[in-house]
């Protein structure tokens, strides 16, 4: 980019003392010095600050592309990762072959808090369920807003045995830590549960068909009574 610059700079410098001397071998006119003196000023002077307004420019662009990547990857209510940002990681995750657990979370009569809160207690009660979860997510996992009030967690399981049992456990501990932490409002304490499908990757498995495994799970979930874990076949 300073190259580029220096390059505007020299080539304005350059061009227009080879215009002003072609100008004096047609003309013949005297005060040729003070004419190459005037040919070097006035780019000199008109250039560098051009060059400047090109870089700060140029340097504004990226910030701003940088601030439209993170717009375009991040959830503003909750400041968790969008849909977008959770597949383009998680295929990246799933891409090494190691077996990774998926669970989906859907918050409980989610409708029924908005009715009673109002659509900004809602949001208040989004936030606060994104905290609890992420605050209780397994270390290195990745948590998403997926959609409405539904996120979504993937971690790694290792290739220990009792892994799948363990990371049951933390999915479950997740879920106790929701139902146990309510949400503080002026109007007092408001209780939220979610329910969590879970399905743990296969070798060669789509992200894709991961998600609908764990999604199927989250139905059984629901149709369960809701409030706990169905694990994916
Ligand atoms: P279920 O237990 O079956 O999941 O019932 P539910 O009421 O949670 O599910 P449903 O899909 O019927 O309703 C989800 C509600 O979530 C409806 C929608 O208005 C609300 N919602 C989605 N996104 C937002 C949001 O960003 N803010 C707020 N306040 N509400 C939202
Ligand atoms: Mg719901
Ligand atoms: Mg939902």
């Amino acid at each position: 980019m300073l190259a580029a610059g220096i390059l505007v700079v020299g080539l304005s410098i350059g061009g227009s003392m080879a215009v002003t001397h072609a100008m004096f071998q047609l003309d013949g006119t005297i005060y040729y010095h003070d004419a190459m003196l005037a040919a070097f000023c006035i780019p000199a002077l008109v250039a560098p600050p051009s060059c400047i307004y090109y870089v700060w420019v140029a340097r504004r662009m990226e910030q701003l592309n940088q601030q439209l990547d993170h717009l375009a990857r991040k959830d503003p209510l909750t400041n968790l990762d969008n849909r977008r940002a959770f597949v383009e990681q998680a295929q990246v995750l799933l891409a090494r072959g190691e077996a990774h657990m998926l669970a989906m979370v859907d918050l409980d009569h989610f409708k029924q808090i908005n009715d009673s809160l109002g659509h900004a207690g809602g949001d208040l009660a989004l936030q606060h369920a994104a905290a609890v979860i992420t605050g209780a997510a397994p270390q290195n996992a990745l948590v998403a807003r997926l959609g409405g009030e539904e996120f979504g967690l993937l971690f790694a399981l290792p290739g220990t045995e009792g892994a799948r049992e363990s990371g049951e456990a933390m999915v479950d501990a997740i879920r106790l830590r929701l139902e146990a932490l309510p949400l503080i409002t002026p109007a007092g304490l408001t209780r939220m549960t979610a329910s969590f499908g879970i399905a743990i990757s296969r070798a060669d498995e789509s992200l894709d068909h991961l998600l609908c495994r764990a999604d199927n799970a989250l139905y059984a979930a629901k149709n369960a009574g809701r409030n706990r874990l169905a694990v994916a076949g």
